[in-house]
């Protein structure tokens, strides 16, 4: 078999990876990639096969990043079956055509600026519709069921633990007379997550594609997170703000709904106030999922099923207010202390969430509670790295609320996690590949693993292929050059950096001017920038002569 890896190859999105035997194509998972311009442009680059000769797409979870670009496939000729578990299915059913919208009201904001500026109007990834469209090929399977994908193919999905349907996905391939056994792990849960199960172990496999995003780090709070939320809320309440949670829609709010919920079963003196509190859930697409959740109760773990079992709607009680028209939205700006306002999106790029920032920033009894990853260079992370002024919807706001953040409501689990899930494989796979992390995170993880293991993991570049075979050295290539316009977005992703760059400076010398003025330095730096400035103008100059 041929597996190339075409994303969530040293970064964390874009998971794609195409597996080919002799006569079967199958991509597990089709996600989009995320964050700058040159991952938005990289959604649109050409697959090194033609949609329509996949025969089948293994999906491990819904998330945008690993499922995205589905409908793209289909616009471009996909007919085969994307096969994922029922929970799985149905949050797609929602976050699909949510993401066609995004792209249609993205396109349609950009070609108002292209057509001002006298260029072409562009067409989205996908729009809506079509997303709506794509999900008849969907087929929905239970955990832990054997699926005969052909002759020569099973698969099997397992419970990750990471949301609602999530799955780890066994590949068993016969070629030449002999099995393999592939493990493509998604994204690997936390353990004791409000609702979810623990990650299932899996005990044998020859080779792993495993996931990195935490490699380097640890969730330190996991232990007394319950505790720290609560002292966090009742602290602002008390101070008479608002809490603003920025939550993914689809997972983080209802995990949230539930630890709020199991807060208000605590001793009466801690909660009462608790319990006059209104919890408004501010986003259309979390409401909807909040729907899906409730409607899965079998992949619930032990105590979220007590509750049930005890007559208690773990997702819901007295005081939780769900707001989906826009003057519902509006209505939650003009309160300005006592209630919690979870709304999406969580690391605050997009959605209601950034309304709700710019009237509670600015607020200093208010607070804004992270309960999830900020990824470089999202408005969340620059909160959370102590920016004094942000700039939300072309107007500056000063920062003035409390900012907090609780690292142990993770999807992902940590460094300890990840190694604690590999060491239930009773015998160490041939190969373990790595993946879905930044560049940081796969070297450390890669480390650990060498050190516990004895094993050296390859960490693949993007659209690196190894051709695997019994009894055989892995072999590796370079399947698809980068061609035509798409040569562009190494060179954009410079230009992007040497921005992040300069950004940096400018927060470093902010810092410095606080503690005073030091002429000699202010000179030199100047004289410095100035040369720079003179520089960049060059740069796109000088090769059009
Ligand atoms: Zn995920």
């Amino acid at each position: 078999m041929k597996l190339t890896f075409l994303g969530a190859a040293r970064t964390v999105t874009g998971s794609c990876f195409l597996l080919e035997t002799g006569n079967t194509k199958i991509l597990i998972d089709c996600g989009m990639f995320q964050g700058r311009a040159k991952e938005e442009a990289m959604n649109e680059q050409p697959l090194p096969v033609s949609p329509a000769e996949i025969d089948y797409v293994l999906l491990t979870h819904a998330h945008i990043d690993h499922s995205g670009r589905i409908p793209w496939l289909y616009v471009n000729g996909f007919e085969g079956e994307v096969i994922a578990q029922k929970a799985a299915v149905e949050l797609c059913s929602l976050l699909l055509p949510d993401s066609g919208y995004i792209q249609e009201f993205e396109t349609e904001w950009k070609n108002r600026k292209r057509m001002r500026a006298g260029l072409k109007p562009v067409v989205p990834l996908y729009t809506a519709a079509q997303a709506e469209e794509s999900l008849e090929l969907f087929k929905k399977v239970s955990y832990d069921e054997i699926i005969q994908l052909t002759d020569d193919i099973r698969v099997r999905f397992k419970n990750s633990g990471h949301m609602l349907g999530s799955a780890f996905v066994e590949m068993w391939i016969r070629e030449n007379g002999k099995e393999e056994k592939i493990v493509f792990t998604g994204d690997i849960g936390n353990t004791d997550m409000p609702i979810l199960k623990d990650p299932e172990p899996i005990e044998e496999a020859d080779y792993v594609v495993m996931e990195s995003t935490y490699g380097d780090r640890l969730h330190s709070e996991k232990e007394n997170k319950a505790e720290k939320f609560l002292e966090i809320v009742l602290d602002t309440l008390d101070r008479g703000g608002n809490v603003v949670i920025p939550s993914f829609a689809v997972g983080r709010t209802q995990e949230i709904i539930y630890e709020i919920n199991k807060t208000l079963t605590l001793p009466a003196e801690k909660v009462v106030r608790l319990l006059n509190t209104p919890v408004y859930i501010d986003s259309p697409l979390a409401i909807s999922a909040t729907e899906v959740y409730r409607r899965n109760l079998d992949c619930y773990d032990e105590e979220a099923r007590w509750y049930i079992e005890n007559g208690d709607n773990p997702l819901d009680f007295p005081n939780l207010h769900f707001s989906r028209t826009a003057d519902e939205s509006r209505a939650i700006n003009q309160i300005t202390g006592g209630c919690i306002i979870i709304s999406a999106s969580g690391m605050c790029e997009a959605g209601r969430i950034k309304h709700h920032l710019k009237h509670n920033l600015w607020r200093e009894k208010s607070t804004i509670l992270f309960v999830g990853y900020q990824a470089e260079g999202t408005l969340g992370r620059r909160l959370l790295d102590g920016a004094k002024k942000v700039n939300i919807f072309g107007e500056e706001i000063s920062v003035n609320a409390r900012i907090e953040s609780i690292d142990g409501y993770s999807g992902h689990a940590d460094y300890v996690g990840l190694i604690n899930w590999l060491k239930n494989f009773r015998k160490m796979p041939k190969g373990i590949f790595l993946v879905h992390g930044e560049e940081k995170a796969l070297f450390s993880l890669s480390d650990r693993i060498q050190e516990e293991f004895d094993i050296e993991p390859i960490i693949p570049l993007r659209d690196e292929s190894f051709v695997i075979e019994a009894n055989q050295e892995i072999s590796r290539s370079f399947e698809r050059e980068t061609t035509g316009r798409f040569r562009y977005l190494p060179v954009i992703s410079l230009l992007e950096d040497v921005k992040e760059g300069i950004g940096d400076m400018a927060a470093m010398l902010m810092e410095e001017m606080i503690q005073g003025v030091d002429d000699r330095r202010l000179e030199d730096i100047t004289r410095k920038l100035k040369l720079l400035q003179k520089d960049m103008v060059s740069v796109l100059s000088a090769d059009k002569k």
